[in-house]
């Protein structure tokens, strides 16, 4: 028999009436002959309320504490989802991530998972039951409540499903697969029926949310297929993200595949002789996504760093802590543009030594594609700096405010529909 994880994003579940909706569906999985394992989202926008309200009692929040709120979203729609699927008839049981064995580091508010023990999700299934874990969280080894970061439900479900040896993942939400740009802000970007871990890992990276870039190494690692589909399409057609062969590749994509922004960025600058102290300071509060570059002049040689805002939830603090050890510059509203491909640049055998040959390529006339790139900004008044480039991934900085015009023009110019 097959084992199934289905995931359930917060707009999935955000009423009552959809979450029978849902409840649903899993039970036609389970009639289908599948062992169904259901990892679902807090319910709508649960999550940022629960946050908001956190701020207002507490501006800058104790991270341990803020876990032990937070981490309530889901077992609301755990439990609501349960009893749905027990009226339609079919048995159920729901499971904290700590009761399923995701164990975490002890990192609030950003936790990683080291290893999941799905003793009892193994033994509920044994015993015919549809078992449903609550998303985004785990226990440290500390016995810490800890969550895994916005979006972290994804990696929940894949990490569970590789322990599972289960046959795939299904993403389900409100969009009915991988686009070649959030749809919402390019609407003529077009669905992709296939991707690589690689270029899904790409493309999450550089801030599509779509899919947590944690869940696609887990994916990546166990070679776990991941189904990206709408929830309410009875077709069931999406994005299959799975290990693609080198000819797949190179025959069915263009060379620019995806354009997105990482919105929500701190822009943070200081002098070589504070770098340890940034690393310090990074850790105490949570951030292992940063993003650091090296810049020498003449005058003295710097850090330039990248922190991304989504889950550092004590700002003001630790701009503070940042100035403190000797920071000169911090700026926040920042985004990344990212163009995903191959060969980009016409780089085709190059990637250690990719920075090199792109520097020569970058003084070169207008015919390459940095150039180009440039040369719309200039068009569209647009303040974009090249930020980092190697042959699968090009990146700008940008204002928060221009990150969508750039995505658009981006995709406009570069990626041809249908392709
Ligand atoms: P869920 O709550 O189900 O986890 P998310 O809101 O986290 O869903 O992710 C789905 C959203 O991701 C879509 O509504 C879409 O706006 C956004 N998105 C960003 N980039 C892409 C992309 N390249 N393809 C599809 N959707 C994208
Ligand atoms: N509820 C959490 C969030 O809003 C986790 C998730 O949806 O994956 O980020
Ligand atoms: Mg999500």
């Amino acid at each position: 028999m097959s084992t199934i994880v289905q995931k359930y994003g917060g707009s999935s579940v955000s009423t009552p009436s959809k979450l029978k909706e849902v409840a649903r569906r899993i039970v036609d999985t389970r009639n289908l002959g599948h062992k169904v394992v259901v990892v679902v989202s807090a319910m709508g926008d649960t999550t940022n309320k629960l946050l908001s309200l956190a701020k207002e009692v507490s501006p800058q929040p104790h991270r341990r504490e803020l876990d032990m709120l937070l981490t309530v979203g889901e077992r609301i729609s755990m439990s609501l989802l349960s009893m749905a699927i027990q009226d339609l008839g079919a048995p159920a049981v729901s499971f904290t991530g700590s009761q399923s064995g995701i164990i975490t580091t002890n990192t609030h508010t950003n936790a990683r998972i080291t290893k999941v023990r799905p003793t009892r999700v193994l033994k509920a299934l044994e015993d015919d039951y549809i078992v449903i874990i609550a998303g985004f969280q785990g226990v440290s080894e500390k016995l810490e409540i800890t969550s895994l970061g916005r979006g972290g439900s994804d990696t929940t479900a894949v990490a569970m499903a590789a322990a599972l040896n289960a046959d795939y993942v299904e993403i389900c939400s409100d969009v009915d697969g991988v686009y070649s740009s959030d749809p919402r802000v390019v609407p003529e970007a077009h669905r992709v029926a296939e991707m690589s871990y690689e270029e899904m890992q790409n493309l999450a990276d550089s801030g599509a949310k779509v899919l947590n870039a944690e869940a696609i190494e887990w994916a990546k690692r166990n070679q776990i297929e991941v189904r990206c589909v709408a929830t309410n399409d009875p077709s069931r057609s999406g994005t299959n993200i799975k290990k693609l062969s080198q000819t797949h590749d190179v025959h069915h994509h263009s060379q620019i595949s995806a354009v997105t922004s990482h919105p929500g960025l701190m822009k943070v600058q200081g002098p070589m002789s504070s770098s340890t102290k940034l690393c310090d300071c990074l850790n105490t509060y949570g951030i292992t996504d940063a993003d650091i570059y090296w810049q020498s002049s003449a005058q003295q040689e710097m850090w330039e760093c990248w922190i991304p805002l989504l889950n550092l939830h004590q700002v003001e603090q630790m701009k503070h802590s940042l100035f403190a050890l000797g920071a000169s510059h911090i700026e926040t509203d920042w985004s990344w543009v990212t163009m995903i491909g191959r060969s980009l640049l016409g780089l085709q055998e190059t990637s250690s030594t990719g920075m090199e040959k792109s520097s020569e390529l970058m003084h070169q006339e207008e015919s390459s594609l940095l150039g180009q790139v440039s040369t719309l900004c200039q068009e569209h008044s647009l303040q974009a700096t090249v930020l980092s480039f190697n042959p699968s991934a090009l990146r700008w900085a940008i204002p928060i405010g221009q990150a969508s015009q750039l995505v658009k023009v981006l995709h406009n110019t570069f990626i041809k529909m249908g392709n």
